[in-house]
């Protein structure tokens, strides 16, 4: 195989570009028709074929066999020959005088737009041919190189077509918000796994390459989206020594993948609880020399399996191997669970490409997952809304279940839950009647009540923690903290705060921070569990109308509502599973 994959089985035809017929087919249609715009605009991620349509474009408009059919008056079908000199010429990419590709990342000052412009003034190279500029990252031009080309787009020369080519055509509409009205755009799609894999086994197949599912499957995780992506990584697998055969094994040597096993591995740690065999098996892998990025992105992906799983539903794109490790273990972790870590993990994704020890922060998250605590039913929660105990205000409800706040757990806040300090206060009778605890059915029995802090005592030191927090650089939310007032204690250990109404920075920031409040409160004044935030005044009994109560879909709802501002992907994912969301 001298020639590289991608290259080779480059579409020579509309209708064998993958996925996106959409696009195709009103290209080809318009060549039939012979209706052409002069500019169009091809959005898509990168990958997804927008430069092969637009070669495939100009070989159509070039096309030697259509234009013999055009000029005898018989029907075509848009499609261009592939055989003709002129669409070999296109094809491979050679010189040739009518069809001009410009990478505008490397083009990008006004003088190669004037000169672009002057270019595009010449008539094609004969009377029945089309010169196509193929402009690829569009979004790079420059303001005035739009405003050269929109001098072009106003008055366009006969048998001119500008093609442009972006990832991102939201930076397009900032700069040149005039230029879009007068290209035909078109959005391509994401290539979906699956649909790689077959377009891999379809190139493996024409090629009399052995190859194993779960290897492409591999290939096409890594590809994220991207033909091209795939079939150059394909291309690696194939020159990794002597065999020919594209096995997961040769693919995850060649990719720099971590093998399944390592994950296995720490899913059980987590699910066994055995938070000091993190360091371990962290160090392991750093031993191995993994990339730490990688081990993240594969954990998320094991636990979405893991998600799918126990939810009865089938994982996405895993290999057999790990279907089967998976499925022995589908009863150890629940879905909320699983769901809390996934979103834990997207948290710290970002500060993850960023940080320069990555596996520190691999460490602490496996930890945390390790010393989560488990989700209580729903009913149970509900329950307790219902005695009483824990107003339900409907508007600002910020349910917190037992450990709730887990995933978001400071490790001081966790230290101070699993092991409280001697120096505790011992449990002082509540001054508030409705914060006697009950003895609520069915609610578990509160652990280590003697440590928890009575409100009197949070609101004594209230400005201890807002001091706390200042030293330590957040001003911030230590202003924030300030602003709102420590106003009732679950006997589940739920903090409630009340803010001013119509505030919105300042519970958010203290909302958004509440990690570190957490685990200063829990440091100076002892263990709360979690917070919530609160309007002042919805916290009346008025303020709710009698004998409305909290459902399990209002629960539900606002929860999702809450998630999705956080994370939209991962909402949509739930409203898909439609899980019964209980963080
Ligand atoms: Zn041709």
């Amino acid at each position: 195989m001298s020639l590289a994959l991608a290259r080779k089985y480059r579409p020579t035809n509309f209708a064998s570009v993958a996925v996106q017929s959409h696009v195709a087919n009103t290209l080809k249609g318009a060549i039939a028709r012979d209706r052409v715009a002069h500019g169009y605009l091809l959005c898509g991620p990168r990958g997804t074929g927008k430069t092969t349509l637009a070669r495939v474009l100009a070989m159509a408009l070039n096309c030697e066999t259509l234009a013999d059919a055009r000029r005898a008056g018989t029907p075509n079908d848009g499609e261009p020959c592939g055989s003709c000199s002129s669409c070999e010429r296109i094809w491979s990419g050679s010189a040739s005088l009518d069809v001009i590709e410009i990478d505008a990342a490397s083009n990008r000052g006004v003088d190669d737009a004037r000169e672009l412009r002057e270019r595009a003034m010449y008539a094609p190279s004969a009377d029945d041919r089309y010169k196509v500029y193929i402009v690829d990252e569009a979004h790079m031009l420059t303001r005035e190189a739009w405003n050269a080309l929109l001098k072009v787009l106003e008055e366009p020369p006969p048998r001119v077509v500008f093609v442009f080519a972006t990832t991102d055509p939201q930076k397009i509409a900032q700069a040149a918000s005039p230029v879009l009205s007068r290209l035909q755009r078109f959005d391509l799609k994401r290539i979906s796994p699956s649909e790689i894999r077959e377009r891999l086994a379809h190139v493996l197949t024409s090629e009399g390459v052995a190859f194993d599912d779960d290897a492409l499957g591999m290939i096409a995780r890594a590809a994220d989206g991207g033909l091209r992506d795939a079939l150059s990584l394909t291309d690696q697998v194939l020159s990794l020594g002597e065999s020919s055969a594209v096995t997961a094994d040769r693919v995850r040597t060649a990719l720099g993948l971590v093998p399944e096993e390592e994950f296995i591995g720490l899913l059980d740690v987590i699910a066994e609880r055995r938070a000091a065999d993190v360091f371990g098996k962290v160090q392991a892998l750093a031993d191995g020399g993994v990339d730490f990025a990688q081990v993240l992105s594969g954990l998320a992906d094991v636990l979405r399996a893991t998600l799918a799983l126990s939810l009865g539903g089938t994982p996405p794109e895993i290999s057999d191997t790990l279907r089967v490790a998976l499925d022995a273990r589908r009863d150890r972790l629940t879905a909320p669970d699983v769901l809390r870590m996934l979103h834990a993990l997207l948290e710290i994704e970002p500060q993850f490409r960023k940080s320069g020890q990555p596996q520190l922060l691999l460490e602490a998250l496996l930890v945390r997952f390790a010393l989560l605590d488990r989700t209580v039913e729903l009913e149970e929660v509900l329950r307790g809304f219902d005695t009483g105990e824990d107003p339900p205000a409907r508007r600002s409800a910020r349910l917190e279940p037992r450990g709730a706040s887990a995933y978001a757990m400071a490790p001081a806040a966790a230290k101070a839950v699993v092991s409280a300090p001697p120096s505790a206060p011992t449990e002082v009778p509540r001054s508030a009647p409705r914060e006697v605890p009950r003895s609520v059915p069915g609610e578990a029995p509160r652990s280590a009540p003697s440590v928890a802090p009575t409100l009197e005592q949070i609101r004594a030191g209230w400005s201890g923690v807002a001091e706390s927090i200042r030293a330590a650089g957040r001003g911030m939310l230590a202003e924030s903290v300030r602003r709102v007032r420590p106003s009732a204690l679950g006997a589940n250990g739920l903090l409630t705060l009340l803010h001013d109404p119509g505030d919105d920075t300042f519970s958010t920031a203290v909302e958004n921070g509440r990690d570190d409040v957490l685990a200063t409160i829990s440091r100076l004044i002892g263990p709360v569990r979690a917070i919530r935030l609160e309007s002042e005044g919805v916290h009346d009994a008025a303020a709710r109308p009698a004998g409305k109560r909290l459902t399990a879909q209002d629960v539900k709802t606002e929860t999702l509502d809450r998630l999705a501002q956080k994370d939209p992907v991962l909402a949509a994912a739930v409203r898909a599973l439609d899980l019964e969301l209980l963080d």
